[in-house]
C-alpha cells in the first residue's frame, strides 16, 4: 500500500482540524471551500505517478448511479468541468475526466514528492455541491475514493473516507460523532439515565408487544417534528438506527431507540450542538 495517512490533519500543517473526524472517517466542509488532504506515500512512486479523486454513492442502493453537480450549480458554472463535484484547487496541472463507459467523474493531478524536510504531499479539493442539493446528491451521502496510479493508470494506493458538504461542518460533525458514541454505548447510556424518565417511549414500546415470530420490533410510528433542522437530524440518528439495525442483525439489539424516538431528546441534543459555528 502506497498510500497510508489520509486525510486526518495529524501534526504540523495548516490545515483545520475541526473538518475531519477521525472516529467517522468522515471530512466535513462547506460548498466550494478548499479542504487540504495530506497524502502520505511510504514509498516513492514512479515517475509520472498521479493522484486522482472520484466521488461515488456510499449507500448500495445508489451506488451505480453516477455522482455530479446538481442542475443549479451546473447552470450558473461557466467552467468546462461544470458538472463535476471535486475539484482540486491551486494547481494548473489538474485535469477532469469522465469515463466513457462508467460515465463516471474524476478529477487527476501529478504526484507531486513532499517538500523538503517534509513527507507529506498536500492537495487541495473542493467540493461543488452541497449534500442537500436537490437534482445531485439529493441528501445521499458520498464517499471520496482517492488513488494513486502509474501513468499507465495501475493503481498503487487506495484510501477512501466519507464527505458531507453543509452549511455548518463543525456542528454536524460534532452531532453525528456524538450520535455515533451514543449508539455504540447505547445499552450503558440508556442504563445511566435512568433518572430522566421518558413516559411517552416508554408507554409506547409497552403498548403493543412484539408479534412477529423474529420478535422484532416492526411497528412504525410517525414522529411530527417542527422545523427542518431538527427534522433532519432526528432523520439522521433514524437513519443511522436502520443501517446499524440491518448491520447488527446477528448481535444483541441496541435500546437506544425509544430515546430517541421522542422530540424532547432531539431538543436537548439541538443544545447541546455547537451554536457558535452554525453561521
Ligand atoms: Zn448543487
Amino acid at each position: 500500500m502506497f498510500l497510508r495517512c489520509l486525510p486526518p490533519a495529524q501534526k504540523g500543517l495548516n490545515m483545520d482540524q475541526r473538518k475531519y473526524s477521525e472516529l467517522l472517517n468522515k471530512l466535513y466542509c462547506q460548498l466550494a471551500k478548499t479542504s487540504p488532504v495530506e497524502v502520505l506515500v511510504s514509498k516513492e512512486p514512479p515517475m509520472g505517478a498521479i493522484l486522482r479523486a472520484t466521488a461515488v454513492y456510499k449507500k448500495t442502493e445508489h451506488v451505480a448511479e453516477v455522482v455530479r453537480r446538481c442542475p443549479h450549480h451546473q447552470i450558473e458554472d461557466p467552467a468546462e468541468h461544470r458538472s463535476h463535484l471535486i475539484r482540486v484547487e491551486g494547481s494548473q496541472r489538474a485535469q477532469y475526466y469522465e469515463d466513457q463507459h462508467t460515465k463516471r467523474q474524476s478529477v487527476t493531478v501529478p504526484y507531486e514528492p513532499p517538500q523538503l524536510g517534509s513527507e507529506i504531499t498536500t492537495i487541495l479539493l473542493s467540493f461543488m455541491c452541497n449534500s442537500s442539493c436537490m437534482g445531485g446528491m439529493n441528501r445521499r451521502p458520498i464517499l471520496t475514493i482517492l488513488t494513486l496510479e502509474t501513468p499507465e493508470g495501475f493503481v498503487l494506493g487506495r484510501r477512501c473516507f466519507e464527505v458531507r458538504v453543509c452549511a455548518c461542518p463543525g456542528r454536524d460533525r460534532k452531532t453525528e460523532e456524538e450520535n455515533s458514541t451514543k449508539m455504540q454505548n447505547g445499552t450503558k447510556e440508556t442504563k445511566k439515565r435512568k433518572s430522566t424518565p421518558a413516559p411517552d417511549a416508554a408507554s409506547v414500546k409497552k403498548s403493543k408487544p412484539a408479534s412477529s415470530a423474529d420478535e422484532e420490533d416492526k411497528d412504525v410510528f410517525v414522529l411530527h417534528v417542527r422545523g427542518r433542522e431538527r427534522y433532519e437530524m432526528l432523520k439522521k440518528i433514524n437513519d443511522g438506527l436502520e443501517l446499524l439495525d440491518k448491520e447488527n442483525k446477528t448481535k444483541t439489539k441496541v435500546s437506544v431507540k425509544p430515546e430517541f424516538a421522542v422530540p424532547s431528546s432531539g431538543k436537548r441534543l439541538l443544545q447541546r450542538g455547537e451554536r457558535s459555528d452554525s453561521d
